[in-house]
């Protein structure tokens, strides 16, 4: 099967939506045999997703000792009304092919099914009363989204339901007294800060690529690759296919 072809197919099961899945279909019943275990739940636009993410979610599993990992792709993120980015749909299809091939890995598409504005509240909300206790959530997202997570929807109920991991990337990390500002404003929130290597890699800079002509060959997933020369969602001249 080509690359196009995994994708196409990967693309009509999201279509079909067979067995609708609450979560996701590789970790629905996670913690059904009453073993503690731990869920890292990646947060983000992901528009697109790329080799960076896919990594940084490997890494941040083994640091913290993650059983699974579930991106949930934002459906209508409310801090971005006015920016431009791609259809919803689109980007969970290149989550799901993108992670297909990591058995820790699995994409649920509940904030772009939920419709209307994206809540992260709502979903920790969802995730909660789905698994019974002895599954431990982890919310994981960027440090540059996470520095206002006071100023979320019902922020002080968050912190009830997940702990909080703000994956820096290298060169942007954030100085001491920011992190501190960060903990002193969302006090009821744990959070924890780690820097991933790999993060270097970004969306704005594939986008930019893409825009430019420019090969986006290596930086995300061979699948993902194809998928945008195929639709182009980012490009506003004609791209080189390298
Ligand atoms: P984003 O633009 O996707 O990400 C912000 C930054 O973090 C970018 O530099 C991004 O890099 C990087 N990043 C994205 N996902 C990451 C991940 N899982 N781990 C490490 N780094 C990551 O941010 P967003 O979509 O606005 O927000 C992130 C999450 O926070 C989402 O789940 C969103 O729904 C939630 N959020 C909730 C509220 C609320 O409930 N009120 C408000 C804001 C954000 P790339 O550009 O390379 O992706």
């Amino acid at each position: 099967m080509s690359g196009i072809d995994v994708f196409e197919a990967l693309r009509a099961a999201s279509r079909t939506d067979r067995r609708s899945p609450i979560v996701c279909e590789r970790f629905d019943d996670l913690g059904a045999d009453g073993e503690p275990c731990r869920l890292g739940i990646m947060g983000g636009t992901f528009d697109p997703i790329h080799n960076g993410h896919l990594a940084c979610a490997e890494q941040v599993r083994e640091a913290f000792d993650l059983d699974a990992i579930v991106f949930i792709p934002t459906g209508s993120p409310v801090f971005k009304r006015d920016q431009r980015i791609a259809p919803a749909r689109e980007r969970l299809a290149m989550c799901r092919a993108a992670t297909a091939d990591n058995l820790h890995f699995d994409v649920s598409d509940m904030e772009i099914a939920r419709g209307g504005d994206t809540y992260t509240i709502d979903t920790l909300r969802t995730l909660r009363s789905h698994y019974p206790d002895n599954v431990e959530l982890f919310f994981i997202a960027g440090s540059d989204a996470i520095a206002s997570v006071s100023k979320w929807k019902d922020s002080d109920e968050m912190g009830c339901l997940a702990r909080f991991i703000a994956v820096e990337r290298p060169g942007s990390e954030l100085s001491l007294t920011q992190r501190e500002a960060i903990v002193k404003g969302a006090p009821n929130i744990d959070l924890l800060f780690v820097t991933i290597e790999a993060l270097a890699i970004s969306s704005s800079e594939l986008r930019a690529r893409l825009v430019a002509g420019k090969s986006i060959r290596y930086l995300t997933p061979q699948v993902v690759v194809d998928h945008l020369m195929e639709h182009g969602f980012y490009r506003e001249e004609a791209v080189s296919h390298d």
